[in-house]
Order: structure tokens, then C-alpha cells, then sequence
């Protein structure tokens, strides 16, 4: 469709936004709004405040700082009084913003030879006074080079009719009813000229909801399909094994437990391989729900694999298996790069040979000498610790196995069904019963004495301790407390009388377990160390993790870190070290708040976002215009609630008040095609 007003320059701006059709015009939404009844006159600007004003531009300039800094500041004025505008270190705004420009500014008012303002974000209104704006809400339009958010604004504004006249709707009445929202021309009308917050946050919510519908749609759809398509092995639950195990646990499985067994147990039981993912807090108790699993293949005639990121986790894994198996005189095979090669050989004897038996290893289990004769079900510990193609090789050791994988870092429910589309879920979301809370602590830089000195009386209990640093050498960017620098000066000052060692990342991986396995067994003291023990290495006699920079961590990997300490029956610590700023204490005291690793992978997704803690490789991530699954959770729920009604009744989307739901999936996302007879 042809746009009045829009010449070749203006189409190129455009296309900078990706605006090509006249459809992607209505669909560029305002990211923001602003509610000119929460603007203050500038007369009543007070330092100290955070301000919403209008104001024109009477002056403005770059001025030079002694210390080389560029500072930008303008003069603005409105009917009320004038102030000083400055923007530290951005001189290139002095070509944004003109004299006589009307701008829209949001921040802190400061006193500096008076008073100033420093915006946060600002909207430039362009050069024609608006004195209009009482009573309305602006719609702030994501803007380009060539084309101001004005003019983006008026251009819609000037289509938007026209436009939302051939809009159709093609969600059936119901599921608008069942979500209460408004169809969609009033949708889009709503965000593009709400007249009030609230109206733009419901007209949002419509389209939002949509995309997480169609999300879910693809997912269960593209979930049913494969789970038919993949045929398995088909394990039958005699209870001979894993009830024996049951008998012999010294402790009663939590519910969450007895839950995720029932799960796997009944996936295994089917026809189709398994293809689950079991996600858990640190210490929910994964590995005894993987052992019943390994059981029931065993007991099947089967071999189980378990695989894990480091040798000390393997061997740590092959020592509780042991002893829980004990009672059934089954004894699990370790298979590590380092064991004896006599030992080695017969490890990988008996796998090849076929006897039904449980192998517990690193990666050694997935080379290519590794052979097992019937390996019928996998499971990949730490997942994340491997990548995709480790972790596709230990399924591909046997006949179609069933696949376990297993994470430590939670994520909610909701948020989990979107990201791992073609996986099952099962989750632990309890922990068993009688464990101590880590009691944990935000100190200042002035405290260091005085916790030095707690650590070693710990020490002097004959406790054990860990002190983290978020680098591993002194660099001349950055002024951060090193490892290996803050371990000689440990070692030569506060802990000189106690037995130290250092690990991180650049030490050998031989050197790195065995440093580990000594500081297991109680010869070493303090482990001064990065982020590498970060995995479910169990010390029980460690009581204290102290980590310095701790602004420098996400909030997960402080909660596994934190995990480390507090799994013996002592009293444990978590101290975080160091001066923060005040955004980094709030993040931090959220984190000393709470030990639930849900709750924590919940703040640091929104505090961070999902690409930080997925990495923008996770490939499958469906990204997402409007909506924010975490920050919609519950209308992300619905949607998963109301796909999977829809599909239940309507598998394929042929009924006629789907036929537009089906069309529009098959325009907007390529997958459709496949996943329904679309076109
Ligand atoms: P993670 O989920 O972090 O891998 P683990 O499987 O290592 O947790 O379990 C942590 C500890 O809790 C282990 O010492 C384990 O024996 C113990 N444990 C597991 N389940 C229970 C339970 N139901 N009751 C008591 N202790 C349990
Ligand atoms: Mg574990």
C-alpha cells in the first residue's frame, strides 16, 4: 500500500526500522509512554527529586571539563521557570537537539551551582510547541536517523484509521473472552492512541497474548509430532530394583521427588524415547531420581550411563552411588580419563560386553573407544557444562536411548515451556527437609578485617572455607582483586599459619582435581579459587564462601557458589565482600534475601534479560516483539493453557474458527508450514 507523505528518503529511514509495508507501520509500537499528567512544572524541580518536565530549548552547548569529559547542557523553559539541563560525556547531542526544540525529560534533579537536571531518557517533541499535552499520553515511537520520533508518530497517526479499517480479526470469539481482551483493531488502537496508561497496557496485553499463544502453539504442536516420531525402547516397571532402593534410602523421597520419578518412570515405560529434562535447585536431590531411572533400565537387561562436567563430580557421583546401591550388590563402573589404564580397560570391557550394569564417567564415556553393548538410557548431568554435540554423542552410544538431562540452573515453568520446545519437564521445586539456611551477608570493604578474622576462627573449628574472585590475574584495565594475587597475599598475611591453595581456570584440569580432592579430604584449608568450583562439588566440612566482587556475578552464579557451603550439619556462610554501588546492592540484598534458586533465576532474567543467561547461541530462543515471558508470566500461562486446549480439540487447526489462527501462523513463522498442512 501506498503511503501519502513518504518520499525516497523518508522510505530509507524507514526500512532502517524495518518499516516496509504498510502492515509494518501499524505494528511499530511505542515502546514507551508518557504521561504528560505526571509532568511537573520546572518551578517545583527540587534537588533530590526525580522529574517528569516539558520544557523548550532557550540555550544550550558543549563545554569542555578539566578532567577532558565533554559535558552537553541546555537551557529549558516552561511556563512555570527555566533550568539547566546536563548530559555528561554525550557532546554529540548538541546536533540532536536545536534551539526551540521542545523536549520531554526524565531524571534525578541534582544541586550543582544551582539547580540541574540530569536526564535519564529524553524525547525530543521537535520544534513546534505542543502546550497540549494535559490530560493525554504520549506514545514514544523507537526512532532513526532521518526520521525523528515525531515524525514517526505523525505519520502513523495520520494512516492509523485507514489502516486499522482493513485489520481482521482471526482469534475465535472464546479465547477473546477467556482472556479478556480486546480484539485486535481496538487492540492496536489502544496502543498506538490510548487515553490513559492503562488503556495502552490493555491493548499491549492483546497482542502479547497473541504472540505467546502462536509461541505455544508451535511448541506443543512441534513437541506431539516428534514425541510420535520417535520411536524407543519400551522398559517394563517390574519394581524389582528401584523398589529395593526405595526400601534401602535412609531418607524418604520429598514429594517433588516421587513426582519427577512417576514422570520418568512412565516415559520410560512408553514406546517413545524419552527426551526429558529433570531441573532442580542446587541440592533438590537429582541424583538419587536419576538413579531410579538407571535402575529400571538395569533391571530391564539394560546399561545406564550417567555423565558429568569433572572428574571430582564423577568420582563424587560413583562414591553416593555406591553406597546407596550397596544393599543390591550392584557396583557402579567409574570411567574417567585418569583412572589406571588396567582399570580402564576393564571398565570399558564390561560396557562393551552388554551386562546390564551403571557407568559413571565424564566424557571418557563419550569417546570414540567408549563402546557400550546396550546402553538403554543416558543422562547428562550439569547439561549446560556440555554442548550440544557431547551431548548428543552419549545418546548415540546405544539403540535409541531413553535421555535424561539434568540442570541445576531453575527456571520457571512458564519460561521453561517456551525455551525448551522439543523437551519434556520435570522439576524439582522442594528441598528435602532439615537442611540449615546458608546465612548470608552483604559487608563493606571497611569489615575486611573483621571477617578475615571470622574465616580463620572457622578455620580454627576446623572448618573449611572458600574465597572466590571474579578474575584470575591482576590486569591493567581493571582494579579487581585477582586469585592469584589475593592468594599470596592470604597466604603471606591472614591465613600465613593455615594449609592454601589456588585454583581457576588457566590450572591444568589434572592439577585442578587434584587440588580438589585434597581440599576434599580435609588437607587444604582455604580454597582460593574463581568461578571453577562453580559445579556440585559436595564438601561437607566447608561452612564458609566468602566472594569478593560480588557485583561482579549474576545472581545464579552467586546462588551456585553458594550452594557449595551448608550441605553438612554445621552452621554455614555465605559473605559477600566489598563496596558496591546502589544498584549492585539491590540486586545483591535480593539475593541475601532469599535460597530459593527459582525466585533467583527469576530477578536475574529480569535484571539481565534472557539473552545474558542463554547466550544469544541458544538457538530455538523464540524472540518475541511485545511480550516478555518472564514479565507476563501469567498471561504467558493462559496462553500455554488455552494452546493446548486448542490443540487438544483441534490438533491440526482445520476447524473453520481456527482457519485464521492457522493462516496467520503459516505468514508469520516458517515452521508452520511443517507443523501444520498450512497453504
Ligand atoms: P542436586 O540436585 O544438587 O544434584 P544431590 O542429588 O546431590 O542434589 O542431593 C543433595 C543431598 O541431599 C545428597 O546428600 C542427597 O543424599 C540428599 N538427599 C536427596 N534426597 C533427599 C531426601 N529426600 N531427603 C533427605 N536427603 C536427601
Ligand atoms: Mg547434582
Amino acid at each position: 500500500m501506498y503511503l501519502k507523505g513518504v518520499g525516497p528518503a523518508r522510505a530509507e529511514a524507514l526500512r532502517r526500522l524495518n518499516i516496509i509495508t504498510a502492515e509494518d507501520l501499524l505494528y511499530h509500537l511505542p515502546h514507551r509512554y508518557e504521561d504528560a499528567s505526571t509532568v511537573a512544572p520546572i518551578a517545583s524541580l527540587e534537588p533530590g527529586m526525580d522529574a517528569t518536565v516539558i520544557g523548550t530549548v532557550v540555550s544550550k552547548g558543549v563545554i569542555p571539563t578539566r578532567k577532558g569529559l565533554r559535558i552537553f547542557q541546555a537551557v529549558v523553559r516552561d511556563d512555570s521557570g527555566m533550568i539547566e539541563v546536563s548530559w555528561p560525556g554525550q557532546p554529540f547531542l548538541d546536533r540532536a537537539v536545536r534551539k526551540n526544540d521542545v523536549l520531554l525529560l526524565t531524571g534525578p534533579v541534582r544541586f550543582f551551582h544551582g539547580r540541574q537536571l540530569h536526564p535519564r531518557e529524553f524525547v525530543n517533541l521537535g520544534e513546534e510547541a505542543e502546550g497540549t499535552h494535559e490530560g493525554r499520553v504520549l506514545s514514544v515511537y523507537p526512532a532513526t536517523e532521518g526520521m525523528s520520533f515525531k515524525q514517526i508518530r505523525s505519520l502513523i497517526d495520520q494512516h492509523l484509521d485507514a489502516l486499522l479499517a482493513l485489520v481482521t480479526e482471526y482469534l475465535p470469539p472464546d479465547i477473546l473472552a477467556r482472556v479478556g481482551s480486546p480484539p485486535l483493531g481496538e487492540a492496536l488502537r489502544l496502543v498506538h492512541r490510548p487515553s490513559s496508561i492503562a488503556d495502552a497496557m490493555r491493548g499491549r496485553m492483546r497482542l502479547a497474548f497473541e504472540e505467546l499463544l502462536f509461541v505455544h502453539i508451535l511448541q506443543l504442536r512441534a513437541r506431539a509430532l516428534a514425541r510420535e516420531r520417535r520411536a524407543g525402547i519400551t522398559f517394563v516397571n517390574k519394581r524389582e530394583l528401584t523398589s529395593a532402593l526405595k526400601a534401602a534410602l535412609p531418607f524418604e523421597l520429598t514429594r517433588a521427588q516421587t513426582r519427577a520419578t512417576r514422570e520418568i518412570v512412565e516415559d520410560m515405560a512408553s514406546p517413545r524415547r524419552m527426551h526429558r529434562l529433570l531441573q532442580g535447585d542446587v541440592g533438590s536431590g537429582k541424583t538419587v531420581v536419576a538413579l531410579f531411572a538407571a535402575l529400571l533400565a538395569v533391571e530391564n537387561g539394560f546399561q545406564a550411563a550417567i555423565m558429568a562436567p569433572t572428574e571430582l563430580l564423577a568420582e563424587q557421583h560413583a562414591r553416593t552411588l555406591e553406597r546407596m546401591l550397596e544393599p543390591m550388590d550392584i557396583r557402579p563402573v567409574l570411567v574417567t580419563g585418569s583412572l589406571p589404564a588396567r582399570e580402564r580397560r576393564s571398565a570399558a570391557e564390561r560396557l562393551s560386553s552388554g551386562a546390564p550394569l551403571i557407568a559413571v564417567g565424564t566424557h571418557a564415556l563419550i569417546e570414540q573407544s567408549t563402546t557400550f553393548g546396550k546402553l538403554g538410557l543416558a543422562v547428562i548431568d550439569e547439561q549446560h557444562r556440555f554442548g550440544v554435540a557431547q551431548r548428543a554423542a552419549l545418546g548415540q552410544k546405544g539403540e535409541r536411548p531413553d535421555v535424561l538431562l539434568m540442570s541445576a540452573t531453575p527456571i520457571p515453568r512458564s519460561l521453561a515451556l517456551t525455551l525448551y520446545g522439543d523437551l519434556d519437564l520435570s522439576t524439582l521445586d522442594e528441598r528435602p527437609p532439615g537442611r540449615l539456611p546458608v546465612r548470608t551477608a552483604l559487608r563493606p570493604e571497611s569489615a575486611r578485617p573483621r571477617i578475615l578474622e571470622f574465616v580463620d576462627r572457622e578455620l580454627e573449628k576446623g572448618r573449611q572455607a572458600y574465597v572466590v574472585y571474579p578474575v584470575i590475574d591482576d590486569s591493567e584495565k581493571t582494579d579487581l582483586k585477582a586469585a592469584t594475587t589475593m592468594f599470596e597475599m592470604l597466604a603471606a598475611g591472614p591465613f600465613a599459619h593455615r594449609r592454601l591453595a589456588l585454583l581457576h581456570g588457566r590450572v591444568p584440569a589434572a592439577d585442578r582435581d587434584s587440588t580438589m580432592r585434597r581440599f576434599r579430604d580435609g588437607e587444604i584449608d582455604v580454597l582460593v579459587a574463581t568461578t571453577v568450583i562453580e559445579v556440585g562439588i559436595d564438601v561437607p566440612n566447608a561452612t564458609v564462601m566468602l566472594i569478593e566482587h560480588p557485583e561482579r556475578f549474576g545472581l545464579s552464579q552467586l546462588h551456585q557458589l553458594r550452594g557449595r557451603v551448608g550441605r553438612g550439619a554445621d552452621e554455614a556462610y555465605c559473605i559477600l565482600l566489598g563496596d558496591v554501588g546502589d544498584e549492585a546492592r539491590q540486586r545483591l540484598e535480593i539475593f541475601a534475601g532469599t535460597e530459593d534458586g527459582f525466585e533467583i533465576a527469576r530477578a536475574d532474567l529480569t535484571l539481565r534479560g534472557m539473552g545474558d543467561l542463554f547466550g544469544q547461541r541458544q538457538s530455538g530462543v523464540p524472540t518475541f516483539r511485545v511480550a516478555d515471558p518472564l514479565r507476563d508470566e501469567e498471561l504467558n500461562l493462559l496462553a500455554q493453557e488455552v494452546a493446548s486446549d486448542v490443540l487438544e480439540q483441534d490438533p491440526e487447526l482445520t476447524r473453520p474458527e481456527h482457519t485464521g489462527m492457522r493462516r496467520v501462523l503459516g505468514e508469520r513463522y516458517g515452521r508452520a508450514i511443517e507443523l501444520f498442512r498450512v497453504g
